[in-house]
């Protein structure tokens, strides 16, 4: 990029991208351009060559088959890793997340090598999936992130990372944590997008590569947060009366025979 426009690459948006997270380059873009900082996003598809030069790196999630395609793709040359080695942000959300990680599994228990931006090995949660909105309070302070998930991976933390959030609600990294930093680096499971959601995290991406940032109002991104925990606190509400639903008192022998679904 020749010009002195901060430029945010948007990687492989066909691929990674089913969760609409692609609109968490916009929101860079915009919180640059609300400052006065001119921003541009370079939309990046699979068979271009990624950018060495970008500011900003993004990358969203994406079912098994187009994940396991962008993590080889993205493997030579390592444009990311040597982003990431030199301080440019990288925002990778869920199959993002699992590919900037040192190897993820498929659907269908396949081992695939990631990029090795952060020290994490994704593995197959032992359960159900995890579907549904996804709370968990920030380790560094700030206010709670507030996302969506929707993945089967279970991702296992190593000595050179840091979660980003402990879950109060849903699932995360599947271990009471919740997403993942290092350097310059941060990844969540959370879509959203992540950023509109969360002012906080979009800012603390822009700060990796232009230091100190003004306030904005955030006025409607505010409104947005109020609507997404009031849903987190319905889906709450719904689950704790399922849970406490008391049993039947009397039981007939037709009810207790064995074989009733
Ligand atoms: N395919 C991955 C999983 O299920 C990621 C899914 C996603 O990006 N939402 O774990």
């Amino acid at each position: 990029v020749a010009d002195s426009r901060l430029a945010i690459a948007l990687v492989y948006p066909t691929l990674l991208g089913t969760y609409g997270d692609g609109g968490n380059a916009l929101v860079l873009a915009w919180r640059l351009r609300w400052r006065d900082l001119p921003a541009e996003i370079v939309s990046v598809a699979p068979g271009e060559p990624v950018p060495a030069s970008a500011d900003v790196y993004v990358l969203g999630g994406g079912e098994d088959a187009a994940q396991t395609l962008a993590a080889a793709a993205l493997a030579d040359p390592p444009v990311l890793a040597r982003a990431a080695a030199a301080g440019r942000a990288v925002l990778a959300v869920c199959a993002g997340y699992q590919i900037v990680g040192r190897s993820f599994l498929d659907g269908a228990g396949g081992q695939h090598p990631g990029l090795g931006l952060l020290d994490v090995r994704t593995d197959r949660l032992p359960g159900r999936r995890a579907v549904g909105e996804l709370l968990a309070e920030p380790v560094d302070g700030g206010p709670p992130l507030t996302g969506y998930e929707n993945h089967g991976g279970r991702t296992v933390l190593g000595p050179g990372v840091r979660p980003l959030a402990r879950v109060r609600v849903g699932v995360g990294n599947g271990d009471g944590t919740e997403g993942a930093t290092a350097g310059s680096v941060i990844a969540t499971y959370a879509h959203g997008p992540v950023l509109a959601r969360n002012p906080a995290l979009a800012d603390r991406l822009l700060r990796f590569v232009v230091g100190d940032l003004p306030a904005l109002s955030d006025e409607e991104e505010r409104e947005l947060r109020r609507e997404r925990l009031a849903a987190v606190r319905r889906d709450r509400w719904r689950w704790w009366r399922r849970q406490s639903r008391p049993p039947a008192r009397t039981v007939s022998p037709r009810d207790a025979a064995p074989g009733r679904p």
